[in-house]
């Protein structure tokens, strides 16, 4: 019996942690090393993790009789003992007869109604970006609540626009009157300006992470300077924090540094400034558009002082954006980042081995396609033109009636 290799591999890989070294995750680690999109690389560590209990659809993958594609949609529901019976729909029906399957099961089941209420949860997202035209275009899922909320907000602000345009009008040269009436899509639009305004009028947010952390580090003057000098720092408002911490607190954010004395008193305070500039700041998160360590990809990134502050102004070149996780690493778990002659940044592990942007490819046998045909020879493995071919004669599907007999909660019974 052939083993379903890549899917163990993974399974493997990620229960050992092979991708703990500087990655977020074991999809991101294969998304980086294989170069799969992201969304796929983590649906691939989630089938692998649920083929460790459906040893039958491994094995039906394995030997190539389940495309990948039905695999992946079967293993959203089959459990072992259902597994026996999801197996057969997949034998059957087609790639889209099986998505069909799944759907319709997944509704059925009503422990997936808990999971799904977790899963709206996970999934809200919103993405803003800016379209070929200039144009911010703007993607989410709220969660029902908070949508319910973002309407009601919406509403209001454009009944207070609408308020305030008649109001303008009753002033104004009657010659306006027959301007066109804006649709509901620009009504929103304009709702959801006046929102952003009005919040950031009203100080929920100041703006740019320069703005948002304000680090008050009382400090020896030296523990800023020398990169390894030992030592404390104390964080206005919050505990104590090493030396690297203090450094990496400071290297994006507004700073006010206060000198002490031998007594302790402070002898100097110095004035309110930000360690990045904002024109530097809008230079950098144009080059660097996210975190740069290799696979990351995250958009959202801190200013990193390749060389720090202290030790002289920062400029484009010795910044580099990190994001939030690989900040930490750099400044606290020992990973480095320089900048080589030629300007591109060059990132070490800990133990000093370089961790390329793209790592090499694998070399490719001379005849990859009988090297293939040899192992699967070795497997056991016989593959032609039907090995994946389903068993669908052209019959119509009807989706609920194949889940009544199929599903074991459905009344029409199948167990
Ligand atoms: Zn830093
Ligand atoms: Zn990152």
């Amino acid at each position: 019996m052939p083993p379903p290799r890549a899917c163990s591999i993974i399974r493997e890989f990620d229960n050992r942690a092979g991708w703990n070294t500087g990655f977020r995750s074991c999809a991101a680690w294969l998304s980086w090393r294989v170069g799969l999109d992201i969304g796929a690389a983590r649906e691939r560590v989630r089938v692998a993790h649920a083929l460790e209990r459906l040893p039958r659809l491994a094995q039906a993958l394995a030997r190539g009789e389940l495309s990948y594609a039905k695999v992946r949609a079967l293993t959203r529901v089959a459990t072992p003992e259902t597994e026996e019976r999801l197996l057969a729909v997949g034998r059957a029906g087609t790639a889209d007869h099986v998505e069909r399957i799944v759907r319709g099961w997944r509704r059925m089941d009503r422990k997936a109604e808990a999971a799904e209420d977790a899963r709206r949860h996970r999934n809200r997202s919103l993405e803003t970006y800016h379209g070929d035209d200039g144009m911010l275009v703007i993607r989410g899922r709220l969660a029902p609540e908070v949508g319910a909320l973002l309407v009601h907000a919406l509403t209001a602000a454009r009944e207070a626009l609408y308020q305030r345009a008649r109001a303008q009008a009753g002033d104004a040269a009657p010659a306006d009157v027959s301007a066109e009436t804006p649709t509901m899509a620009q009504q929103q639009a304009d709702a959801l300006g006046l929102l952003a305004e009005t919040a950031l009028h009203h100080g929920i947010e100041p703006g740019t992470p320069g703005e948002r952390y304000q680090v008050v580090v009382h400090v020896d003057a030296p523990v800023l300077v020398e990169s390894d000098a030992p030592g404390e720092s104390a964080l206005e408002h919050g505990g104590r924090v090493s030396a690297e911490t203090s450094r990496r607190l400071a290297c994006d954010a507004s700073r006010v540094v206060m000198r002490h004395g031998r007594d302790g008193r402070v002898v100097e305070v110095a004035a309110r400034t930000r360690t990045i500039p904002p024109a530097l700041r809008r230079a950098l998160d144009h080059r660097d558009r996210g975190c740069r360590f290799p696979g990351c990809g995250s958009r959202f990134g801190q200013g990193h002082h390749i060389r720090h502050w202290a030790r002289g102004g920062p400029t484009k070149l010795s910044l580099a954006l990190l994001c939030r996780r690989h900040h930490r690493i750099v400044h606290e778990e020992g990973y480095q980042v320089d900048r080589q002659p030629d300007g591109e940044l060059q990132f070490r592990r800990p133990d000093g081995r370089p961790l390329p942007q793209v790592p090499s490819s694998p070399e490719v046998p001379d005849d990859p396609v009988q090297v293939l045909r040899r192992r699967h020879g070795a497997d056991g493995l016989v593959l032609n033109g039907r090995t994946g071919m389903s068993g669908w004669l052209g019959e119509h599907l009807n989706v609920a009636d194949a889940i009544d007999v199929l599903h074991p909660m459905a009344d029409g019974g199948g167990s």
